[in-house]
């Protein structure tokens, strides 16, 4: 079907008085006494068309006034004051009529109202600007990486281990309900694998694997959660950036880091403008002012222990206390980014007890060598680390934990064979997504999102 995408439309003077064809669904209808006029909407821009109807010279439009009706205009694009250009019709052609019961009626329905209808939310201005900044952002990200020569990985879905521990696996089985076996051990043995199988909760550990190869490796994919977090923040299934550079040391990747973040902000805030101003007229005031001061200054650095202190000396009731040796629960890493130092923060050298057996033990004895990046608003965006790369030292850590070394002979063997200082992090794609849209519930930045007891 040859035609013309609106945003071409208005990013080009030259259509000014030229023929053409526009398809798109009715946003809005009004009749008056001589005209009528549509503003039609076709995907590629946050702006509507408005089609300008001669009742003289049209008949039979009804079903083209209809909210939700696709239609395929051919007419002249004029100037127009208001909006730059418009379509004078010379014909309408209706694709596809929508009754009066569809849904999506009022200029402006709740977020909790659209989220029952994710089918068709994306029809609205607010999915519409955030799936364009998504797109967009997954672009920038790509393009970081590999204009700096990172190899791009794709690390397993269906993994044998639970990667770290670093959350609740999903089971992966292909056994039907009604199995007969008597114990765990006999009916992983006659499933699919021979052995248990999960969805993976993190690249990382392949991650590890191909950057003792490549060097620099990142992963973009799926990463999936069974935890029962039912917070504006976590879903079953999200996406995950986790690159893995060899040769860097914690201070080298909390480098790379911030740099990453705020590479894909600038990208955003020019790739984006539109989208940008409407999410900051609609659902964070000042956010455009808040991305460019963030991408102009250093993000903060704070040691674990000094954050302990500062929670203490806060004189706040938090719901969860906090002592050296707790992890930080969101209410904490809130305060600290929101109110102590309103911009983002790497809380740095974590206790050992509350991290990951893969972390690189520091010289104290009681610390590992992880940072986890906080920003105001949203909270963790990132879970960071350099590894432990001595091999008697992984082991102990491992031991401790009563982990089976078997399952992880292949990690273990990198350790083995020329093993060389590195670091990676975890990004959550829809984490810093919310953190750059303004938007504050995860649920509202992903096409059909998982979550505890809802899957559709
Ligand atoms: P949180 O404390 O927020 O539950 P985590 O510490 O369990 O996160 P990590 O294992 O460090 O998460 O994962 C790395 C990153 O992946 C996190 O910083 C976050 O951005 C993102 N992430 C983790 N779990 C989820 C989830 N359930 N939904 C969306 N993003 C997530
Ligand atoms: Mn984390």
């Amino acid at each position: 079907m040859k035609h013309i995408d609106v945003r071409d439309i208005f990013g080009d003077k030259s259509y000014i008085g030229r023929e053409v064809t526009v398809c798109g669904w009715v946003r809005t209808s009004r009749d008056s006494k001589n005209v009528s006029f549509l503003e039609i909407n076709d995907g590629t821009t946050l702006k509507h068309l408005q089609v300008v109807i001669d009742k003289e010279k049209i008949k039979d439009y009804d079903a083209a006034m209809k909210l939700g009706s696709s239609v395929k205009v051919i007419g002249v694009i004029c100037e127009n004051p208001n909006n730059g250009v418009e379509i004078n019709a010379n014909n309408i052609e209706v694709l596809g009529e929508a009754p009066a019961d569809y849904p999506l009626q009022k200029k402006r329905h709740t977020l909790e109202f659209l989220r029952t209808m994710p089918h068709l939310r994306v029809r609205t201005n607010t999915f519409n600007a955030v799936f364009r900044v998504r797109s967009v952002l997954a672009s920038a990200i790509h393009n970081y990486f590999q204009s700096r020569g990172y190899v791009y990985v794709n690390t397993p879905i269906i993994t044998g281990s639970d990667a770290e521990g670093a959350g609740e696996v999903f089971r992966v089985t292909t056994q039907p309900f009604d199995h007969g076996c008597k114990t765990e051990e006999e009916y992983y043995a006659n499933d699919f694998f021979g052995k248990k199988a999960g969805l993976s909760v993190s690249g990382q550990l392949e991650g590890e694997v191909a950057a003792m190869a490549f060097g620099k490796i990142y992963t973009f994919g799926p990463s999936f959660r069974a935890e029962n977090s039912n917070t504006p923040r976590h879903l079953a299934e999200f996406w995950h950036i986790e690159p893995e550079v060899a040769f860097a040391e914690l201070p080298d990747i909390i480098e790379i880091a911030e740099d990453m973040i705020k590479t894909i902000i600038s990208d955003v805030l020019e790739k984006c403008p539109n989208e940008l101003a409407f999410f900051d007229e609609h659902f964070e005031k000042g956010l455009i002012e808040k991305l460019k001061t963030i991408i102009s200054h250093k993000f903060e650095i704070l040691e674990y222990t000094k954050a302990v202190e500062i929670l203490k000396n806060s004189g706040r009731q938090f719901n969860y206390p906090c002592d050296w040796g707790c992890d930080l629960q969101t209410e904490h890493e809130r305060y600290i980014t929101e109110e102590v130092f309103n911009k983002p923060v790497f809380v740095i050298n974590y206790p050992k007890d509350i991290k990951a057996f893969y972390m690189k033990q520091n010289p104290d004895g009681k610390t590992v060598a992880a940072t986890d990046l906080l920003v105001p608003g949203v909270g963790e965006i990132i879970g960071c680390s350099e590894r432990e790369a001595d091999y008697d030292k992984l082991i102990s850590a491992m031991e401790k934990r009563g982990m089976k070394l078997d399952d992880y002979s292949d990690y273990l063997d990198l350790r083995k064979f020329g093993s060389v200082p590195h670091s990676g992090f975890g990004l959550g794609f829809e984490r810093i997504l919310m953190y750059i849209t303004g938007m504050s519930n995860i649920r509202d930045i992903t096409l059909f999102p998982r979550t505890v007891g809802s899957v559709r």
